[in-house]
């Protein structure tokens, strides 16, 4: 049933070779930006498990179990301490645990843990999904650590992130990770018309949607398309114009009250910007980039671009990501970001806070 999943047809063809070889790791990292599937990718995986009429080991999609591990129970109330359970599916063996005020737990670690270690009450398999694991603080963190150095057989833990760099490396050397790709407008565009989207408007949303099916179907694109204007100025005054002052207009936005809750976002779209161009600079087809509407403006860039610095502006951007955890000034670091990336302040590479 991977099969209805849409995109990453590489990552179904690695996990379906792990499940027919009985070789699918105890703890998983499904890595990739928001709104591609990774969820879903997961609890199928719990479905090809507890399957009752698998088929060459994917799940049926149609018994009992596959129809009652589709469906997630999220409370429906505002209510903290059910947010801090784990949250099942309808079958007793697929939970999956978020971050509910930007922090998971330490007793949702514990509570993971001691499940893990019960052996499965109806299926084959105990599947947790750990969604937003970035958002695991150093206990969190430690008390996972136990289950994820000896998981019992048959359970399996996957944790879900579209920012792998915040984790601790110890978590991530304990993972099997699975990267996942943005979709291409295509994919968007079939899912959308498939699902009753009609051709023009489909063909709109999945050519702005950089990349993320979420995004496609929210509809919030008015915000995401102004986001992705302003990071392409940023882009423009880094190849093209070589605008400082431009440089630190927009630095100075990003850190602007009406913005503080997309910072992260933003930064997000910086980084399938300057992929998109560092792509296209390779030879790479339009139709294979994330923001194909934009194709005119990034092979411009694209042309001027200088594949070695795209790469090292990727890992400033992760560094600026990795700093903005230990509470350093937001508007200085912004800054000094911009300015580092132009080339104009040398990157000062602090040490590792964790
Ligand atoms: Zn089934």
């Amino acid at each position: 049933m991977f099969d209805e999943l849409t995109g990453n047809s590489r990552v179904k063809g690695v996990l379906e070779r792990m499940l027919v070889a009985d070789r699918l790791p105890g703890a998983m990292l499904f890595t990739g930006e928001e709104g591609i599937g990774k969820k879903l990718f997961a609890l199928e995986i719990a479905r090809a498990l507890n399957c009752r009429t698998p088929k060459d080991m994917e799940a049926c999609g149609v018994c009992s179990s596959c129809v009652r591990i589709r469906k997630l129970n999220y409370p429906t109330r505002d209510d903290a301490d059910e947010w801090t359970q784990i949250i099942w599916t309808d079958h007793p063996d697929v939970g999956l645990v978020v971050a509910p005020r930007r922090v998971l737990r330490v007793e949702q670690m514990r509570q993971i843990e001691k499940e893990a270690n019960y052996r499965p009450f109806e299926g084959k398999a105990r599947v947790f999904l750990i969604d937003e694991a970035d958002k695991l603080n150093d206990a969190s963190a430690n008390a996972l650590l136990k289950v994820l150095e000896e998981p019992p057989r048959t359970s399996h833990l996957i944790l879900i992130t579209a920012r792998p760099a915040m984790l601790l490396p110890t978590i991530l050397s304990r993972c099997q990770m699975i990267r996942f790709s943005p979709l291409t407008p295509a994919e968007i565009e079939k899912y959308l018309i498939k699902n009753d989207t009609d051709v023009k408007t489909a063909r709109l949303r999945a050519r702005a949607a950089g990349g993320s099916m979420g995004r496609a179907l929210s509809g919030d694109l008015i915000t995401f398309t102004s986001q992705r204007k302003a990071m392409l100025k940023v882009l423009n005054a880094l190849v093209l114009s070589n605008d400082r002052a431009q440089l630190l207009r927009s630095a100075e936005q990003l850190n602007e009250a009406q913005y503080k809750d997309e910072f992260e976002e933003r930064l997000d779209v910086l980084e399938t910007l300057i992929r998109d161009a560092w792509m296209l600079s390779l030879g790479v087809d339009t139709s294979r980039i994330v923001n194909e509407d934009l194709s005119a403006e990034l092979k411009e860039i694209a042309q001027k671009i200088d594949p070695g610095r795209a790469g090292d502006w990727i890992l400033q951007i992760e560094d600026l990501r990795e700093q903005l955890i230990v509470n350093v000034n937001r508007k200085v670091t912004t800054d000094s970001l911009f300015l580092v990336m132009a080339g104009d302040v040398a990157a000062t590479k602090r040490p590792k806070v964790r």
